[in-house]
């Protein structure tokens, strides 16, 4: 068997064991798979036996490989530190935006959106390690930002967004997904305009079973089907590496 498609399997043999062992349903966790620095062909393998999401973090990733693979008819989410001045080029190919972290970036996606006369899904990214290397709002001021963006209609709410702590034990990482957790739920009591905040993008190769056991509707999975990367991730998600 293809080795990707071994992966995947592997990979969705682990959501599915961690669904039961928390009383959910398998169906109710989406695998989005992180595709940053790999081909569109070997993506394209991947896509073949099995819909997924795809996530890209640079914009210039995204547009290439969009325009290989617009055929197949997956779904793009960005999932990148999105810039101010590349807002435009996202919104050509990106059906959702997971990275929403800053009043002024919502302000830019607004006016774009206008612009065109319609709407984006999009989630908010909180930082909820707290470690600086990582984007995000503070959970602090998670809420306050979630009331800002209710004020514009071009944006949609489907949920929030993190990247957990990488090597950190179990008890530590748990925290951070459960944090995210609460905050959705506090940010849902508050029924925001434009507000649906139903999905929890949480969980990654290393750590998907805690995330699901935690709640989250979507993990994002990258080395788990595709291998190590060249880059380490700092490359992707430092702000000396513009997207
Ligand atoms: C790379 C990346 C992932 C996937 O990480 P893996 O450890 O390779 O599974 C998930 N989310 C974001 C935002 C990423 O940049």
């Amino acid at each position: 068997m293809n080795k990707i498609r071994e992966n995947i399997e592997t990979v969705k043999a682990r959501m599915r064991a961690a669904c039961i062992h928390s009383g959910r349903d398998p169906e109710s966790v989406r695998l989005l798979l992180a595709t940053k620095t790999v081909s569109a062909e070997t993506i394209r393998q991947a896509l073949i036996f099995d819909k997924n999401l795809l996530g890209e973090n640079k914009v210039q990733e995204l547009s290439q490989k969009h325009s290989q693979l617009i055929a197949t008819g997956t779904e793009f989410h960005f999932i990148g530190h999105l810039q101010t001045n590349k807002v435009k080029q996202v919104l050509k190919y990106a059906s959702c935006i997971q990275s929403v972290d800053r009043l002024e970036l919502v302000q830019k996606l607004d006016q774009r959106l206008q612009f065109e006369g319609r709407n984006l899904d999009i989630f908010i990214q909180v930082n909820t390690s707290y470690e600086e290397s990582k984007f995000g709002i503070s959970p602090e001021n998670a809420i306050s930002l979630a009331r800002e963006i209710s004020k514009y209609d071009t944006l949609k709410v489907k949920g929030l967004m993190t990247i957990g702590l990488f090597g950190a034990e179990q008890k530590r990482l748990r925290k951070c997904f459960r944090l995210l957790r609460n905050l959705k739920s506090e940010i849902k009591d508050l029924n925001l305009a434009n507000f649906a905040p139903d999905e929890l993008s949480m969980g990654m190769s290393n750590d998907l079973e805690t995330a699901i056991e935690e709640g989250a509707t979507i993990v994002r999975v990258g080395t788990a089907v595709f291998g190590d990367r060249i880059y380490p991730d700092s490359f992707y998600w430092n702000e000396q590496n513009p997207s």
